[in-house]
């Protein structure tokens, strides 16, 4: 493939990965989105390795389709509620790829043929791109095992950690002035070194952030990609990786952007680590009432007798899968002329659109599904809100607790509602490890029990009269 058929077929990539993008921002065209961005990469890949510059095809073949067996397995095996972990994993592999196309440009014989300005470009993007990589790299995989569960997900606060990241950044950038300026043996330390202190700085940023702030690390390391794969671009001189790393540095940014605004939370202090949070208690102020509990007949008594139906799916939903029979019960309290809408919290569940998706595959119309902002306010006049699977999303201590981790966040206000009934497996706590008063409100009642089996078994008494 001539050089010219092959910038041709990268611009072709790149509009295709914008319509893709564009095709995600909503969700009747997403599936569109994804097409485009699959034909995308596929024009993308054909082009680079049938390029002038590609050798070793056997090589690359065998790659491809080995990582490609693993890559389907894994797609096809990782539960819904695991899919968050996923993404996260894949993002530290973006990050030890820009490692190492750092490490195996400089040590490129070719690359050692550079003199001055060139040289210095040269050196500085092999710099800023291990820096960022090794960042994402041990970053996601903090990410990861917090949302697996293998790490804490309570924030690592600990005194000085500002003054540490903060010289550990400057060891970086006296370090970076070396490299530059060391065009001979030693070079190579300078990048291992700043290698293994970048990895640290990851570590603990990620560390330092909180189980409710952990959606927005989610978006922040997408974008982290972005930017890794963007400098390897630069570093291999692809323009299309250039272009692509780019768009999901910069999209991955707006989300973040967007998930803070979402959680009332400074943008700036969840990427520096949590800069300005203070330490505080895991617990709330000492929470006052009883908690009472319902049967799943009287739970279907209650919602014969209602008007207004709010359903709050959280997390619990997706990993029962309990979408599924909640449609099922949807139509059947519409039949009876009930009106029954979803609420959303913009952080429910562990993905951005987690619940969206959701409800979506078990083609719940979009028309009754109610972002946070829009169906708060009609509270008051529901008669019964059915929390399935929720729990920080609905946690009074966010808008009455200062001393709440999630204080501040907005939340769906279900405890304002007539009855809520809130369904989960016990009494233990949601994501953040913070307790939830509402369960103890005079209106609120408990239905135990795994949610895809209580919701059915309310179905049933719902059809049986
Ligand atoms: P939570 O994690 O706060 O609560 C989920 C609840 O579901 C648990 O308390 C659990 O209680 C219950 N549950 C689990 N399995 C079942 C089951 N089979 N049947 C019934 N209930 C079940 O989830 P929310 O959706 O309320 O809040 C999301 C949290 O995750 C927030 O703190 C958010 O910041 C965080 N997060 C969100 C991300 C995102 O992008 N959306 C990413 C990362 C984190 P029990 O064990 O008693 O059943």
């Amino acid at each position: 493939m001539t050089t010219g058929i092959q910038t041709a077929a990268y611009v072709f990539a790149s509009i295709l990965f914008i319509l893709s993008l564009g095709g995600l921002s909503s969700i009747e065209s997403s599936k569109r989105g994804v097409l485009y961005g699959i034909l995308g990469m596929l024009v993308a890949i054909i082009a680079t390795v049938f390029g002038e510059k590609a050798e070793g095809h056997v090589y690359i073949v065998v790659a491809i389709a080995s990582s490609s067996v693993v890559g389907i397995l894994l797609a096809k095996r990782v539960k819904m509620e695991a899919m968050p972990q996923l993404v996260a994993m894949l993002h530290s592999f973006v990050g030890l790829a820009a490692v190492l196309v750092g490490i195996g440009s400089y040590l490129d014989p070719e690359t050692k043929t550079l003199i001055n300005a060139e040289q210095s470009i040269h050196l500085t993007e092999v710099f800023i791109g291990v820096f960022i990589g090794a960042v994402t790299f041990t970053g996601s995989i903090v990410a990861w095992g917090k949302l697996e569960g293998k790490i804490m997900s309570k924030s690592l606060l600990f005194k000085g950690r500002h003054a540490l990241n903060i010289s550990l950044a400057i060891i970086c950038i006296v370090l970076g002035v070396l490299f530059v300026r060391a065009a001979d043996v030693y070079g190579i330390n300078y990048l291992i070194v700043m290698t293994a202190i970048a990895g640290l700085i990851g570590f603990l940023l990620v560390m330092s952030i909180g189980g409710a702030d952990m959606p927005v690390v989610v978006s922040m390391l997408n974008s982290y990609s972005g930017w890794a794969a963007s400098a390897a671009g630069f570093m291999l001189g692809n323009d299309l990786l250039i272009i692509t790393g780019a768009l999901v540095g910069s999209s991955g940014a707006i989300l973040s952007i967007i998930m803070c605004k979402a959680m009332n939370r400074s943008f700036i202090s969840v990427i520096l680590g949590g800069f300005g949070t203070v330490a505080v208690s895991s617990g709330t102020s000492t929470i006052e009432g009883e908690v009472t509990a319902l049967n799943h007949e009287e739970v279907a008594e209650l919602l014969k007798d209602a008007k207004s139906v709010v359903i709050v799916p959280g997390y619990g939903m997706a990993v029962a899968k309990a979408q599924y029979p909640i449609y099922e019960m949807v139509k059947e309290l519409q039949k009876a002329g009930l009106m029954v809408r979803f609420a959303i919290h913009p952080v429910a569940g562990r993905l951005p659109g987690h619940m969206n998706v959701l409800l979506a595959e078990a083609n719940v119309p979009y028309d009754i599904v109610m972002e946070m902002d829009e169906i708060n306010d009609d509270m008051p006049s529901t008669d019964v809100v059915m929390v399935v699977g929720a729990n920080d999303i609905v946690n009074p201590g966010a808008e009455d607790d200062p001393s709440s981790p999630i204080y501040g966040m907005p939340v769906i206000k279900a405890w304002k509602a007539e009855k809520v009934i809130i369904m989960k497996r016990s009494m233990s706590a949601g994501y953040a490890g913070v307790e939830n008063p509402l369960f103890y409100k005079p209106n609120a009642e408990m239905l135990y029990g795994d949610a895809k089996d209580s919701i059915e078994r309310i179905l049933g008494f719902l059809r049986s009269k």
